[in-house]
């Protein structure tokens, strides 16, 4: 079985690392929140008291972190992960950042005899605590077929995308769908309440239908009940559609939907909804026609 050092215990990484744990692999843990640690302790893994103890004796790393700077610090920092790991370690990032600071990431690693992938996965908290997330890798296909069995524990749709970088510029593809998709089960939400229907039964119909989606299979509920408890926060989609946006100039096309969705994603946060569900989004449909 393999040893695994896991950063970044959250909303996601605690479940995920969790699973590895009960799949029979050695996780080292750390997370700058003592809770988290704690969490991990009761599922049997270890809590490090700092990077360099929970990547030392590590085959395996995972990061599971917020955004670049915080994957940049971990990795590329003093007392990071290129300082302390083995030569020839695994490092799986699986946190949604932007692909060039992944590639920077991957070539700073191959100076240090490190092997790197990009691996974001889509799923939700749902999907990392069921163990059925999306991974979308970029890198060397050895590396993700060295990968494949810990990605097996995590996830039931596991995909090599292709170089490194790619597994982020899927993950932005997915943010944009799922972005849009929020929006607009959120404008069919104001509209059947504004006309006197009753949302619930309304999306109830939508959801057996051409309309169907998971969004509406997992959220139609809560979204209806205003329940926006994350789950995935707006802060977290502001991010990536930001990620989206900039990937879109990058690859030198046009995506005015996108573009729409991250205007909107922007103002829930600066409405102050940053720490709720990305669900929330209603809000802003339900203020642009003084309802809500
Ligand atoms: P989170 O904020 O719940 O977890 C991130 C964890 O990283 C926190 O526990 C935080 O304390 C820890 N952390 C931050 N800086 C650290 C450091 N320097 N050293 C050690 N630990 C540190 O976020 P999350 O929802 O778990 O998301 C993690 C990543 O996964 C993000 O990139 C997000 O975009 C992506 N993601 C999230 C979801 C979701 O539904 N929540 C779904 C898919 C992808």
């Amino acid at each position: 079985m393999t040893t695994v050092g896991f950063i970044g215990l959250g909303i996601m990484g605690g479940p995920m690392a969790a699973h590895l744990v009960g799949a029979g692999h050695e996780v080292i843990g750390f997370d700058v929140v003592p809770e988290s640690l704690a969490t991990l302790a009761e599922a049997g893994g270890k809590a490090a008291a700092n990077v360099a103890e929970a990547v030392s004796s590590a085959d395996v790393v995972i990061t599971m972190l917020p955004d670049h700077p915080h994957v940049e610090s971990v990795v590329l920092g003093d007392d990071g992960v290129l300082r302390n790991a083995k030569d020839g370690t695994l490092l799986i990032d699986m946190s949604t950042i932007r692909p060039e600071s992944s590639l920077a990431i991957a070539q700073a690693a191959k100076a240090k005899g490190i092997r790197v992938l990009d691996a974001p996965v889509s799923g939700g908290e749902a999907g990392a605590k069921n163990a059925a997330l999306s991974i979308m890798a970029g890198g060397d296909a050895a590396d993700f077929a060295a990968a494949k069995p810990l990605f097996d524990v995590l996830g039931k749709t596991v995909v090599h995308v292709g170089p490194h970088g790619a597994g982020q510029v899927v993950k932005a593809a997915n943010q944009l769908v799922v972005g849009g998709t929020y929006a607009l089960v959120a404008e069919a939400i104001v509209l059947l309440e504004a006309s006197g229907v009753d949302a619930k039964t309304g999306l109830d119909v939508l959801a057996g239908g051409l309309a169907a989606s998971r969004i509406l299979d997992l959220k139609r509920e809560t979204m209806v009940a205003r329940q926006f408890q994350p789950g995935f926060r707006i802060d977290l989609h502001h991010k990536d559609m930001g990620i989206a946006v900039a990937a879109a100039r990058q690859a030198d096309v046009s995506l005015p939907v996108t573009g729409l969705v991250a205007q909107l994603v922007a103002a829930a946060r600066a409405m102050g909804h940053g720490s709720l569900d990305h669900s929330a989004l209603l809000k802003v449909t339900e203020q642009l026609s003084s309802r809500g």
